[in-house]
Order: C-alpha cells, then sequence, then structure tokens
C-alpha cells in the first residue's frame, strides 16, 4: 500500500471523504516517520482516510469541505499519560513552589482534592480539556479522579477529548482496627463496576482505566486484581511510583525486594501497566521494566519544580536505552503546573543533554514519540492513535506555521520541540471532529468556562483551610 491508503502501482480510486485538508506540511509518525512539506490529508467520520502528497491525494479524494493548510503542520494529536484533571486544576498554582515532596502531599494536595464537590469535579475536568485541546493534546489517561467518577465523564463528554478516566483505589489499612479484607473488596469492587460502566472501545471517545493511587497504598490482592481486571477488560492500569526514595524503602522493608520486582513476583508488570515517575528505579527494575513492556510516564515538569531529582537520581536515559516504553505526563497543576505537552516535550529533550553533558540523549525526534506513539500504547491505543495514515483515528493538530516561532520553517521536528510551544496551536480534530478552530473551541464556552473557574477557586481553597500565600504584598 502506499502512503495514502491506494494499491502501489494501480489507478487511484476515488476516496469520498468529508473534509479534505491540503498543501500542509504533515508529520505522519507512520511506520516510516514520513514527513510531506505539500502534503493533503482526508477525514471520513472519525478516521483518516488517505494522507500524502497532496498531487496525489487530491487526484483522487473526492470531499465535501477542502481546507487551505498552507498555514499548518499537522500532527498527530499529542497523548498526555498522566494528568491530574480534578483537584488541582482549580487552584492551580497556588501551593508555594518550595515544598517538599511529602508536604505538597499530605499537607496541601490531600485537603484540596478532599474539599471537592462532584460539581467542581466535573467543572475542573472541563478545565483541563480546555487547557490540553488548546495545546494540542487529543488523549490523557486520567491520573485519577478524586471522588466522583460520572460527574467528570459527563463534564468531559461535552468538551470532545479522548481520554482514559478512572477514579483511583487504594486499600491498604494503615490505622489500627480497620478492616483490610473489607477494604481491598470495595477497592476492586469500585474498579471493576468502573471498567464496566465505560467500556474500553476504540470509537469510545471516553472509556474506563484501572487507576491506583500507586506507592505504598495498595496490597498485593488489589495489585493482582487491578491487573488482572485491566487485562480482561484491554483496558490500561496506572499508579505512582517511586518519585521519592520513601517507595522503594518501604518495598524492601516490607517484601524484601524494590517495588518493580515485587510487582514483577506478583505477576503485575507488562504492556497493560503505566507506572508515573519511576524516578528512583535500579537498573534490575530497568531491565524488568523493558522485559515485560511495562509503560514509564515521565513528568518531567513536575521533577523540575518538586526537585524530584530526576537528572540527579533517574536512569530515563537508562530506560530508553533498555527499550522501555516511555511515555510523558504534565501531571498536576500545582506539580509542574502546566498541562502543555509541548512544554513537556522540550524540557525531556534538554534535562539529560544538559546533566550528563551527552548531546545524543533525547533528540527531537525520540521525544516526539514519547507524546505521540508511545503515549498511543500506554492508552492501549497503539493501534488506533499516535500517527496520522489511514485507518487511525483522525485526531490531529494543526500548527500555525504564521509565527516566528515556526519561521523559516526548516527542519518541523527541531521546530516543533525546540522552538513552538502548544501556544502555536490553530486547530485540533479529535475523532474527526474540529474541536478547536482558529484557536477557538467550538464545543466549549471559553469565557464562560474561564469565568466559573475563576469563580469556584476561592470557595474551594478555604473549604481545604488553606490560604493563597505569596511572599509580596498584593495590594
Ligand atoms: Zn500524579
Amino acid at each position: 500500500m502506499s502512503a495514502h491508503g491506494q494499491p502501489d502501482g494501480e489507478a487511484a480510486t476515488p476516496v469520498t471523504a468529508d473534509t479534505l485538508i491540503r498543501h500542509a506540511w504533515i508529520v505522519t509518525m507512520d511506520e516510516e516517520r514520513r514527513i510531506y512539506r505539500d502534503g493533503a490529508l482526508a477525514i471520513r467520520g472519525d478516521r483518516i482516510v488517505a494522507v500524502g502528497p497532496d498531487a496525489d491525494v487530491a487526484a483522487h479524494v473526492d470531499a465535501a469541505e477542502t481546507i487551505d493548510g498552507s498555514r499548518f503542520v499537522l500532527t498527530p494529536g499529542f497523548v498526555n499519560c498522566h494528568v491530574h484533571i480534578t483537584g488541582e486544576p482549580l487552584t492551580r498554582g497556588y501551593m508555594p513552589d518550595d515544598l517538599d515532596w511529602r508536604t505538597n502531599v499530605m499537607d496541601w494536595l490531600i485537603p484540596t482534592y478532599l474539599a471537592q464537590t462532584p460539581e467542581e469535579e466535573r467543572l475542573s475536568a472541563q478545565f483541563a480539556a480546555l487547557e490540553m485541546l488548546s495545546t494540542g493534546t487529543t488523549c490523557f489517561i486520567e491520573a485519577g479522579t478524586i471522588l466522583d467518577l460520572d460527574a467528570v465523564h459527563d463534564g468531559l463528554a461535552e468538551t470532545g477529548i479522548r481520554g482514559r478516566i478512572g477514579q483511583w483505589v487504594q486499600d491498604r489499612a494503615f490505622a489500627p482496627g480497620e478492616d483490610q479484607a473489607a477494604m481491598t473488596a470495595e477497592a476492586i469492587a469500585k474498579l471493576e463496576a468502573q471498567l464496566e460502566r465505560y467500556p474500553a472501545r476504540d470509537d469510545a471517545l471516553l472509556s474506563a482505566c484501572a487507576s491506583l493511587v500507586g506507592h505504598n497504598t495498595a496490597t498485593d490482592d488489589l495489585w493482582i486484581a487491578a491487573s488482572n481486571l485491566a487485562k480482561e477488560h484491554g483496558a490500561s492500569l496506572t499508579a505512582h511510583m517511586s518519585p521519592d526514595p520513601a517507595d522503594p524503602e518501604f518495598y524492601l522493608e516490607t517484601c524484601g525486594r524494590r517495588p518493580v520486582a515485587h510487582l514483577d513476583a506478583l505477576g503485575a508488570l507488562g504492556p497493560h501497566l503505566s507506572l508515573t515517575h519511576m524516578i528512583f528505579a535500579d537498573l534490575d527494575e530497568v531491565a524488568l521494566l523493558a522485559q515485560s513492556g511495562t509503560h514509564v510516564t515521565h513528568c518531567p515538569m513536575t521533577a523540575l519544580k518538586g526537585a524530584y531529582g530526576a537528572t540527579h537520581s533517574g536512569l530515563f536515559p537508562e530506560m530508553a536505552a533498555a527499550g522501555v516504553l516511555l511515555q510523558l505526563g504534565t501531571d498536576g497543576n500545582n506539580n509542574g503546573n502546566s498541562a502543555d505537552m509541548m512544554r513537556a516535550m522540550y524540557v525531556t529533550a534538554g534535562l539529560f543533554k544538559d546533566s550528563r553533558r551527552d548531546v545524543s540523549l533525547f533528540s527531537a525526534y525520540e521525544v516526539l514519540e514519547f507524546a505521540t506513539r508511545n503515549g498511543a500504547k500506554a492508552a492501549r491505543l497503539g493501534h488506533a492513535i499516535g500517527a496520522l495514515e489511514p485507518g487511525r483515528m483522525a485526531d490531529i493538530v494543526a500548527h500555525d506555521r504564521n509565527r516566528p516561532e515556526w519561521t523559516p520553517l526548516l527542519n518541523p521536528i527541531n521546530q516543533l520541540i525546540w522552538s513552538a510551544d502548544g501556544r502555536g496551536v490553530h486547530s485540533v480534530w479529535v475523532g474527526g471532529r474540529r474541536v478547536v478552530d482558529g484557536y477557538r473551541h467550538t464545543l466549549i464556552d471559553e469565557e464562560r468556562l474561564l469565568a466559573q473557574v475563576e469563580a469556584a477557586a476561592p470557595g474551594l481553597i478555604q473549604r481545604a483551610g488553606k490560604t493563597v500565600e505569596c511572599r509580596w504584598p498584593v495590594l
């Protein structure tokens, strides 16, 4: 087959399409990583039906609507593999940037999370979708709804974004008198109910993933059950792990093994599992992650802001060399603070070049793989998204080359990673639907949503028992 979905050497048969985008640069991320400098792409329904040189595609596509794409660089939509869409978007940046990991989580995040109402979670999820779509993320894996998955699902459904969502669970009894068996049973039942309520399907924009809080909060029984449920349902399983030495220390003390070795012994590793952070992994764990096909989600902006030690202690270059499937996440709006995957790609490309004084580490090309094809695999959608080619979902970002950072347009990959950011995203299609058009959302009333978020923040912060601190006088 040729790039545009026609048998090689045969006369092209006409293809009908809803939309044909002509004369664009197209970074396909297909098997051969082809880039077209005068390309065309056709969409029918929710899928791409043709991609290739403009002259070839235009000659055989009969489209209801033709768009002049000469202003665009098209890339696959980005996949953000770890983002907190509730809890933090309504309080972005209110936490000081000098909190250690434990203080950040225990004294700030958890009180904020628990103070939310279902209405706030719904609003928060919509606001997170607004930020992600605006900056070219078309699919995300949620880090974990805190309280009300139905409210989050309903809010997201109005935005047009693709996502894998789930209420996170934990079950380990820490306090005396807690009923361990009952806690485990409740957590497993919750996961199973979510996976049945929102089943994984390629054509479902929103479906459930199995989400564990992670760290030391899940018992072995919960790990085993969550892993089996994810596999049975074709869903991904996500958990936080080892952002801090406390996780390896806990596992070594209680199981005699490091976290990844312990998950391996439980049979929980595999392509269904994405572990987020993994800064304190050793080389044996790296080998186990690679052998098992387990994904690792690197959240570089969180590491920078929270002094996690990604470059000091992290083995991300070793993971990449060993074949671990790395992808990127932006984490929370108080842990990295931005959901712009283009910023995450930029930081990823630079961190290890500098810290190890090795320019060969994490090229722009490699980092784009993390944000597209690898992310798609982590979402269990490796066959359906992550590249622009016939048969895949039409999840497309049109970057606006009529901007300084895109001019002159010489090497689009270098420009995408090193020069541009999400503010240059002009249009976005998710499943063939144009959800951003000329910097404007087509489904979300942006002004109204921003006003709602502005109004909701002070009440949530007050109920969390916190105040907004600023070292300088705010008059
Ligand atoms: Zn997180």
